[in-house]
């Protein structure tokens, strides 16, 4: 992981627009390159959540000018094709990812974002609001717990397990609570983090793990396990967990980008009527619902950033999350 000084981007359609970036985060995500990826001499970009100010608009976009402040989600999407119509922007016919070959990443001082009209969402707030780091968190964490919270059917006649306490995590257990779940059994042992799941509106912790984790759950639900199971770790002892303390005619949503080949499908599983959902969320199909409620304090996502480096120190912030040192980082250009 190492900064590097690029050209500074410009418009190449006149869909684009370029934004100077305000704050960026590192994602759980971006820390699977991080430890596989071959070093090389020309590296590649990275970063896939940010808010900034628009500089510059390219013809086509009519809707955003200099000096707005933005987030974007983290993919780039037209938000006008059929499946961007069905609240789908993650299969954007004409969208993509950020880092990817020719497009920048939102770890940098700006960037060239492209269908900024689709994808950039404007923001009520000055360059200097304290709501920033929330705001940021629209770009990927918050909406990917809501989208795990919304797949899995969260309501308050619902009860629901979280497993995992990383930010995604905390970010599921303040969306099944915005969403109204009375009870939320968060699955994680690192106890700064569930006493913000606590925050974040968690009525109990579970540090077991496995078997006893399973036993745990089922004591605290009388015996069946809960109604919905947000997982939102993607590996394999996770989803094992989630088939044991859901509820039969129940529903499993995973957001944690999976690390494992299967899932448990077999006849127990046809016998107890469990639903397998979630996937990649559409951030930005959830933006507009998310963004009063963080504007007016209702919930405060942004209190998963407990580290901020500027761009000099992202090779330090990336391994003071490798290392479970910070929860998630916050980047100030
Ligand atoms: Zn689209």
């Amino acid at each position: 992981m190492r900064v590097e000084d690029v050209p500074d981007p410009v418009l190449h359609e006149p869909t684009d627009a370029i934004v100077r970036v305000l704050r960026a985060c590192i994602c759980g995500s971006d820390l699977w390159p991080y430890g596989s990826m071959e070093a090389s001499e020309q590296g590649r970009r990275i970063g896939h959540e940010f808010l900034g100010v628009v500089e510059e608009v390219g013809g086509d976009v009519s809707e955003l000018k200099a000096g707005d402040v933005v987030v974007a989600p983290f993919v780039w999407a037209d938000n006008t094709c059929d499946f961007c119509r069905e609240g789908l922007q993650t299969s954007c016919r004409h969208g993509g990812n950020w880092g990817a070959a020719g497009v920048d990443g939102g770890q940098g001082e700006a960037v060239r974002v492209p269908q900024a009209q689709g994808t950039l969402v404007k923001l009520p707030v000055g360059e200097d609001s304290a709501l920033l780091p929330s705001l940021l968190s629209l770009s990927d964490v918050f909406p990917t717990g809501h989208h795990c919270a919304v797949t899995a059917g969260v309501n308050p006649r619902t009860t629901v397990t979280v497993i995992g306490d990383g930010a995604v995590g905390l970010s599921a257990v303040l969306a099944a609570k915005r969403l109204g779940a009375e009870q939320i059994i968060l699955m994680g042992r690192h106890k700064q983090r569930t006493d913000l799941g606590r925050e974040f509106g968690a009525t109990d912790v579970v540090a077991e793990r496995g078997e006893e984790g399973v036993a745990k759950v089922r004591e605290l639900t009388g015996g069946d396990g809960t109604h919905t199971v947000l997982e939102c770790v993607g590996l394999k002892q996770a989803i094992e967990t989630a088939y044991g303390v859901v509820r039969a005619g129940g529903t499993i949503s995973r957001v944690g980008a999976p690390q494992y080949p299967d899932v448990p499908a077999d006849f127990g599983t046809f016998l107890r009527n469990i639903t397998l959902t979630g996937g990649v969320a559409p951030a930005r199909a959830y933006i507009d619902e998310l963004l009063p409620d963080v504007l007016d304090g209702t919930v405060q996502p942004g209190k998963v950033f407990d580290r901020t480096f500027d761009l000099d120190g992202v090779p330090d912030g990336y391994r003071a999350m490798a290392d479970r040192e910070a929860l998630k980082v916050l980047i100030r250009p």
